[in-house]
């Protein structure tokens, strides 16, 4: 090998150095990209590490508030009971929910305006002071009576009872928007009506449509809500009913399906039926003691008066009954009128054939079948209702009817 050949050329040392640079150059560009994605990842982290965080204290709080309503849960219970009388030295006499009655002290810190007599209040278990007040509360029960401030339901949406509607106007609205008429002449008025008659023909429709005309508010309430099991529930909750009714005045109390409570009374042993009629004889002092010129009216219905006690009945107590029967020809022409005066119908739909079709129907059946009528129209998407129409509908009813599901009256009522 000569000396020559062992020579590195300059050729060949740019070359290398050439080399060395692009390789530092890609190393350099490697590491520059590796960085950028560990800034980012770095930046990922971080951000994570901020939501955790968030995530830690939100729920640190949720725990805060579970421990906070556990402790509420195993707070002894507060006893429920209402103020007699308000004395001096944050002091007053309050009456315990068992009847009992105590001389308690108040909490400095509640609303004086709003510790009156009357008021229902929270009793600390062991001390009986006065915690709380819960003004308005009325047995859920009785709260969820239906209460409507003024019914939208007038006379003029009924047909065929006019002269259901002229009894009741004697016997609930001139006593109420006349009480000095009955005065001047002596008179007592009914202090309860009670509607009897077979299921959907207007009985609460009725009652509604007088509340309406007499601006009075409408609490309804199905009798066998009433009957409860607890002794002294029942009872309870009926002078709540008419507390209530007394506070929202003139107003216009409705029983529906009286005879839940009213059956007569038979020599029954079992507790529940002893509590039932322990509820009939609260309702029957509510309606002795209460004045037939108050502005709160009573109103009863049932589809079964002939099981209702006699002791309802009598003079002072439901002593108007006023008959809402299936109705007649003329009366379903009316109902099948008012029905169907909004709605577009061909020239061949004639009322008289319907009128003919629906001997025995009810005034809810003939809604039924309107609503049926109309429904099938929407369905072929038909601008009018055509006999077709109310051919389909009748069958449908009737079907219905003869399954026993609609509101088919009972044998009673045939
Ligand atoms: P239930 O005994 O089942 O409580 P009800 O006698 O109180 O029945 P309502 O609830 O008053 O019957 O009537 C049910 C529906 O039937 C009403 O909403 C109304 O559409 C229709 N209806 C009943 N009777 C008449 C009537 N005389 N005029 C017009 N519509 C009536």
């Amino acid at each position: 090998m000569t000396a020559d050949s062992d020579a590195i050329s300059p050729r060949d040392d740019d070359s290398s150095k050439h080399k060395i640079g692009e390789i530092a150059e890609r190393t350099l560009r490697d590491l520059e990209a590796d960085f950028a994605d560990l800034k980012e990842r770095a930046q990922q982290l971080l951000s994570e590490r901020v939501y955790l965080e968030n995530e830690v204290s939100q729920q640190k709080k949720k725990v805060n508030r579970l421990e906070d309503e556990v402790r509420q849960l195993r707070m002894p219970p507060h006893v429920i009971g209402n103020i007699q009388d308000i004395l001096e030295d944050d002091r007053a006499v309050v009456r315990s929910s068992n009847g009992t009655i105590f001389l308690v002290s108040l909490n400095r810190n509640l609303d004086s305006d709003l510790l009156k007599p009357g008021a229902r209040v929270a009793l600390n278990q062991d001390s009986l002071s006065v915690v709380d007040v819960l003004s308005d509360a009325w047995d859920p029960l009785v709260m969820g009576a239906e209460m409507i401030d003024r019914p939208e339901t007038t006379y003029e949406d009924m047909g065929g009872v006019e002269e259901q509607i002229a009894l009741i106007k004697e016997s609930i609205e001139l006593p109420l928007l006349n009480p000095a008429a009955f005065k001047n002449f002596g008179i007592e008025p009914p202090k309860g009506v009670l509607l009897v008659g077979p299921p959907g023909c207007g009985k609460t429709m009725l009652a509604k449509a007088v509340a309406s005309s007499t601006e009075c508010t409408f609490i309804r309430l199905v009798a066998s809500e009433l009957a409860q099991k607890y002794i002294g529930e029942g009872g309870r909750m009926v002078r709540e009913l008419f507390d209530l009714a007394r506070e929202r005045a003139p107003a216009i109390i409705f029983i529906d399906e009286i005879d839940a409570i009213g059956a007569k009374r038979l020599d029954s042993a079992t507790s529940g039926d002893r509590e039932v009629q322990r509820t009939l004889m609260q309702l029957l002092a509510e309606l002795d003691g209460f004045d037939a010129l108050d502005d709160v009216k009573l109103i009863a219905a049932t589809n079964r008066p002939d099981i209702l006690d006699e002791a309802l009945l009598r003079p002072g107590r439901f002593d108007r009954i006023i008959e809402i029967p299936l109705p007649n020809d003329e009366g379903r022409k009316a109902i099948l009128e008012i029905n169907m005066s909004g709605m577009p119908t061909t020239k061949g739909v004639r009322i008289g054939h319907l009128v003919e079709e629906t001997k025995g129907f009810s005034g809810a059946e003939l809604k039924a079948l309107v609503v049926e009528g109309g429904m099938s129209a929407i369905r072929n998407n038909r601008k009018k209702a055509t006999k077709d129409d109310f051919e389909k509908a009748l069958t449908t009813v009737k079907e219905k009817r003869t399954e026993g599901r609609g509101s088919a009256p009972s044998d009673l009522w045939n």
